[in-house]
């Protein structure tokens, strides 16, 4: 029996896991359970599995969420950053599924990780903004670092038992999102609507804008080069619209071994949570005779600069993709409010890497200073262009 804190619970990775807790009541509990304003929903999911410890956002919520629950359940209800630690590193977890959007997730994680929990990580911003830290940690601490990113779990079991066999590349494949086909010059009229209308898989609203930018793609180019230790040089993206090979690794003969499945979260998080077991889900294998086709083409960076500007950020390091990230989550919110039209995202996440003074990002308190001057500088940006 593993018992999981997970971090987002009531998100599509959070309800997704909740879906495997369901169907393998032997095999997991939940130690603890968060959500940030969704105090309802929360409430629902604490009835149902009974975590000793649940957190949101802030004290209004908190109290939102007690009046919701029966008097005599018992659970710790905590709120802000130190409630989101406490749910973290709840003693009853053996697992946090860090499945937060955003910058939210790197402190809770950290938290985590030095109170020796395993880790199945699909909030990659946490790997962008702090990975050289996030990785020095769980090698000190020796905790599990599980990928429930889908393209890197399919790299991680692509690479699994080839021991020292060296590796030529890592080729990400992404679906390219709805508009892999649209006239660049009709990219201006962009709808949020438009945008959250994903092709092939259903997921929060912020990585669904972030795979119709393909910054997604870029994200998870630098969350790749940390899970796995490899140059920016070794790492392609791939476009691939049938979204069924989830990534792959070329070796050095030239074998290129990949993983496939339905697009379907379940699978990626269900193998985060029990490897090295592969549960018995009730998900379909792909049917090959019906797909037919898998198609392969080269990611076109004049139609998608965020890709362009993330292996940039990647490669110059230390506190970029930190910047690159949180300008990123600031322009992703502005669009979604109608504030911003949907090329204003890669300009002005060019803009704020342009105008950033690069750190080493060795330092937690240097991530957080550069996470903060980054928000501050693209907000003024989206004001400017605003008036
Ligand atoms: P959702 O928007 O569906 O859910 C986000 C969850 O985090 C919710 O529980 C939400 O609470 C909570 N949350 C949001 N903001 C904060 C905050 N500031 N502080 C604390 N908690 C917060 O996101 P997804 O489930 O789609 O994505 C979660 C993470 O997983 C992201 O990092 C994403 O990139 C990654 N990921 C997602 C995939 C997917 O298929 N969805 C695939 C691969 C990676 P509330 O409900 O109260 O708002
Ligand atoms: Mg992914």
């Amino acid at each position: 029996m593993k018992s999981i804190s997970i971090l987002g619970a009531t998100g599509s990775i959070g309800t997704n896991a909740l879906e495997i807790v369901r169907q393998f009541p032997d095999r997991f509990a939940v130690a603890a359970l968060t959500a940030n304003t969704r105090a309802a929903a929360l409430a629902e999911l604490i009835v149902e599995f009974r975590p000793r410890i649940a957190a949101v956002a802030d004290a209004d919520y908190a109290d939102q969420l007690r009046t919701l629950l029966p008097a005599d359940l018992d659970v710790a209800i905590v709120h802000g950053e130190d409630g989101y630690v406490q749910a973290a590193t709840c003693e009853a977890a053996d697992i946090v599924l860090g499945a937060m959007v955003g910058a939210a997730g790197l402190v809770p994680t950290l938290a985590a990780i030095d109170a020796g929990k395993d880790i199945a990580l699909a909030n990659k911003e946490t790997l962008v903004m702090a990975g050289a830290i996030v990785m020095q940690r769980v090698r000190e601490r020796g905790v599990k670092l599980m990928p429930v990113d889908s393209e890197h779990s399919a790299i991680f079991q692509s690479m699994a038992g080839q021991g020292p066999n060296r590796i030529r590349e890592i080729l990400l494949t992404a679906s390219g999102g709805p508009f892999r086909e649209r006239k660049i010059c009709d990219f201006d009229a962009i709808t949020p609507a438009q945008a959250l209308d994903h092709p092939n898989w259903s997921m929060g609203n912020k990585i669904t804008i972030d795979s119709a930018t393909l910054m997604n793609k870029g994200l998870e180019v630098i969350e790749a080069h940390w899970l796995f230790d490899t140059d920016f040089d070794d790492i392609k993206v791939v476009i691939h619209p049938q979204s069924i090979i989830h990534s792959m690794v070329t070796y050095a003969d030239g074998a290129v071994l990949a993983q496939m499945g339905v697009p379907d979260m379940k699978g990626a998080i269900a193998y985060g949570l029990s490897h090295p077991h592969r549960l018995p889900l009730n998900l379909p294998a792909p049917d090959f005779p019906r797909i037919g086709t898998l198609t392969f083409e080269e990611p076109d960076l004049e139609r998608f600069p965020c890709l362009g500007l993330a292996f940039s950020a990647g490669k110059a390091g230390g506190t970029m993709p930190t910047v690159l990230n949180a300008a990123n989550e600031e322009v992703v919110a502005a669009f979604l409010d109608g504030r911003l039209p949907f090329t204003g995202i890669h300009a002005i996440v060019d803009q704020t890497l342009n105008q950033h003074c690069r750190a080493s990002g060795t330092d937690l308190d240097q991530i957080i200073a550069a996470d903060h001057w980054a928000r501050e500088t693209a907000r003024s940006l989206i004001r400017r262009q605003e008036c």
